[in-house]
């Protein structure tokens, strides 16, 4: 199969590699040119673990190759992916559909023979209605079909998550489509991954609801969380004992900060809106959009009680920006609500991220970038984990307990074992763990 791939963000620059993986020849398109300029440097303008061999090898291959010119892309394409952003619209919270059109726009003006179109990106429903009017407006003899085939893959884990998926959700209306998105994706069939075939709508909505559930799981143990740090439970082992009860499942109940990142902040808020005007409003996503919402605002006014009522003049040596590990990724990082806080009251912060700072840079004004988590740690009057970075948990506590002026450390990622930290003579607090008795 011949494939373009519009747009070579996260999704779209991991789907192309993986596609070209497969066996297929992947035409990957960016409007920026600066991005197709590096890729075809061989550099990878992301982080994302693997990424970097899996391109270098398609590329070698032949199989994989960058343009910025979308028609010579498309024109030779059995299945056209658009994967541009979807970004949270100013002022209503709806889904910034421009991209998505602009590049419907463009595409038809560049198909030719028989083409599948296909979004990627994660769309409200009706959007590939609308993908498809848009193409027949221009091209009325065009042949052609609108699928949707969401994306479902995580940052941080995305090649792993692309090719040995849980499920691939395909919405088409035609055989001849089908029977495209079926080839497309044979290879998965070896692996025996559930093909979940719908319309186009439903595979729409499919995509919002997962988001949106995943999300309500993530709100709903960090509350679970609070209650534990009022009455003395371990919300770690309520987490396990609901968890083991398969019909609950043990993934997404580790407590935090409150959701981020570039997908369920800006999900939600779309189907909360979308549902709004189809008159069936989503009561339980819109009460948790407000409720992540005010946990990340109160996350530093935690550290500010932790400290005695004030950080004025205090250093806060903070461990990780990005809103989760293995990522570059800063998009809604909870990060970005807890550091002004607590620069707004007084503090001086001196932070480390792994793969985050050159991003956090741009976004963050005023903070002392390090090399290394030791450094940050260094002359600080309390230590802030935001991210779970796996490097993170093999710091040696007692060598950051000898670099900090008061050996205070605020956990809201629960990576310390509160004890060993206590007994070490930290001052510790983590999320919905009971305190010392
Ligand atoms: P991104 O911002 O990293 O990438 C989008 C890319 O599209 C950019 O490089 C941009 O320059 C390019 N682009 C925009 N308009 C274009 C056009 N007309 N022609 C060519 N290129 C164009 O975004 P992303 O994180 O890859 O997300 C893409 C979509 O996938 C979004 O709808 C998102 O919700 C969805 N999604 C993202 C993830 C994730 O983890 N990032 C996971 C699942 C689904």
């Amino acid at each position: 199969m011949r494939i373009a791939m519009i747009g070579s963000g996260y999704v779209g620059l991991v789907s192309g590699a993986c596609f070209a993986q497969f066996g297929h020849d992947v035409a990957c398109v960016d409007k920026e040119a600066a991005k197709i300029e590096r890729l075809r440097r061989g550099e990878i303008p992301i982080y994302e673990p693997g990424l970097d061999r899996l391109v270098a090898d398609n590329v070698r291959s032949g199989r994989l190759t960058f343009s910025t010119h979308l028609a010579d892309a498309v024109g030779n394409a059995d299945a056209v992916f658009i994967a541009v952003g979807t970004p949270t619209r100013r002022g209503d919270g709806h889904a910034d559909l421009s991209y998505v059109y602009a590049a419907a726009a463009e595409i038809a003006q560049a198909i030719t023979g028989y083409t599948v179109i296909v979004t990627k990106s994660t769309v409200p429903v009706g959007t590939g209605r609308e993908v498809a009017r848009i193409i027949r407006e221009s091209r009325p003899a065009a042949e052609f079909d609108v699928a949707s085939n969401p994306e479902f893959l995580r940052e941080g884990a995305a090649i792993e998550d692309f090719m040995k998926p849980d499920r691939v959700v395909i919405g088409v209306e035609s055989q001849r489509a089908r029977d495209v998105m079926a080839a497309i994706y044979r290879p998965l069939n070896l692996i025996q991954t559930p093909m979940v075939f719908t319309n186009i709508e439903t595979a729409e909505v499919t995509k919002y609801a997962g988001n949106a559930f995943l999300a309500t799981k993530i709100t709903f143990i960090n509350e679970i969380a609070d209650l534990c740090e009022k009455v003395g439970a371990d919300v770690h082992d309520v987490a396990r004992g609901i968890g083991l009860d398969g019909r609950i499942g043990r993934k997404f109940l580790h407590p935090g900060p409150g959701f981020g990142g570039s997908c369920f902040p800006k999900d939600t808020l779309a189907l909360a809106y979308t549902a709004r005007e189809a008159n069936a409003p989503q009561t339980i996503v819109e009460q948790v959009i407000q409720v992540n919402n005010g946990r990340k605002k109160r996350m530093a006014r935690k550290v500010i009680d932790f400290c005695g009522g004030s950080v004025a003049g205090l250093t806060v040596g903070v461990l990780g920006l990005t809103f989760k590990p293995n990522t570059d990724d800063m998009r809604d990082a909870p990060s970005l609500d807890i550091v002004p806080a607590l620069q707004a009251a007084g503090a001086r912060i001196v932070a480390f991220d792994p793969e985050g700072m050159e991003e956090a840079g741009r976004l963050l004004k005023d903070v002392t970038f390090t090399r290394t988590a030791y450094e940050a740690a260094t002359g600080a009057d309390v230590l802030l984990v935001i991210t779970e970075w796996h490097e993170f948990r093999g710091l040696d506590p007692r060598r950051i307990k000898e670099l900090m002026r008061q050996p205070r450390i605020v956990d809201l990622r629960n990576i310390f074992d509160p004890g060993e930290m206590r007994a070490l003579g930290f001052t510790y607090e983590g999320v919905g763990r009971p305190g010392p008795r």
